[in-house]
């Protein structure tokens, strides 16, 4: 079942989703060569425990860190650790946080200085692929709509779409139903209501859609080593329209 969030449901997803772009934007400006993951997710650790909130990542199924931060070819799920950025580095991070009972999740990949054309081009889709995805997700709409508008933006950039994992629901739980796969077919699977929020994430490949989950357990990385972007926004399904983006810092 689909939840639908009453009025002061939503007002908690509100503060949760605007918290957790607030420090997802802080924790991006903190990605620079010579930093390693572990330090940037003990930043946002530090930065939870000032705004008085946590993450929903840590110890999620036994997840060691407060954020997931996937290198280069890895897509999502990356532990933070003593791996040190370099420029030309992608850095994807994902960051959900926890506050007054509900949860705010999104993600975006972070260009270190001058990247590849390619790396920047994968970027500057896969963000073309998440607005899609949005604009997608409205009243009367399908979940397949969100997949198929996420997939075609890609595909048409010659890129791929990670096809083992997708976005979701979100809202007391870190993953609701429904699930919102990245790829699919328009017309089809559970229609979108008002009051649905979701976590639309397109991973996508500059190869091959097909990933391997290292002997780690958690990070996922492309089969052909090519790399990976991922960017997620919490959005809330609205009366009509696209989806209104709720982890954006100006949010209301
Ligand atoms: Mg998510």
């Amino acid at each position: 079942m689909i939840p639908i969030k009453t009025r002061a449901e939503l007002a908690s997803m509100r503060v949760a989703c605007r918290l957790s772009a607030q420090v997802l934007a802080e924790m991006a400006a903190q990605v620079v060569p010579g930093i390693t993951t572990g330090e940037l997710d003990e930043f946002a650790a530090r930065r939870m425990r000032e705004l008085g909130v946590k993450s929903a990542f840590f110890g999620y199924g036994g997840f060691p860190g407060h954020t997931c931060i996937s290198l280069n070819d890895e897509v999502v799920h990356g532990i933070p650790g003593r791996r040190v950025i370099n420029a030309g580095d992608l850095v994807s991070v994902d960051l959900g946080i926890v506050a007054e009972g509900f949860i705010g999740d999104n993600a975006i990949t972070v260009r270190v200085g001058a990247v590849d054309e390619e790396s920047d081009r994968l970027c500057r889709v896969g963000e073309a692929a998440l607005a899609a995805g949005i604009a997608a997700a409205q009243a009367g709409n399908r979940v397949g709509d969100i997949g198929h508008a996420v997939q075609a933006v890609t595909e048409a950039a010659g890129f791929s779409v990670v096809r083992d994992f997708c976005g979701h629901g979100v809202g007391r739980k870190l993953h609701e139903d429904p699930q919102i796969p990245n790829y699919g077919e328009p017309g089809r699977g559970p229609r979108l209501q008002p009051g649905m929020t979701l976590a639309i994430e397109p991973m996508i490949n500059s190869g091959t859609w097909q990933v391997e989950v290292l002997p780690n357990r958690w990070t996922v990385r492309t089969r052909d080593r090519r790399r990976s972007a991922h960017y997620e926004h919490t959005v809330l399904v609205v009366e009509q329209g696209p989806a209104e983006i709720l982890t954006c810092v100006a949010a209301k």
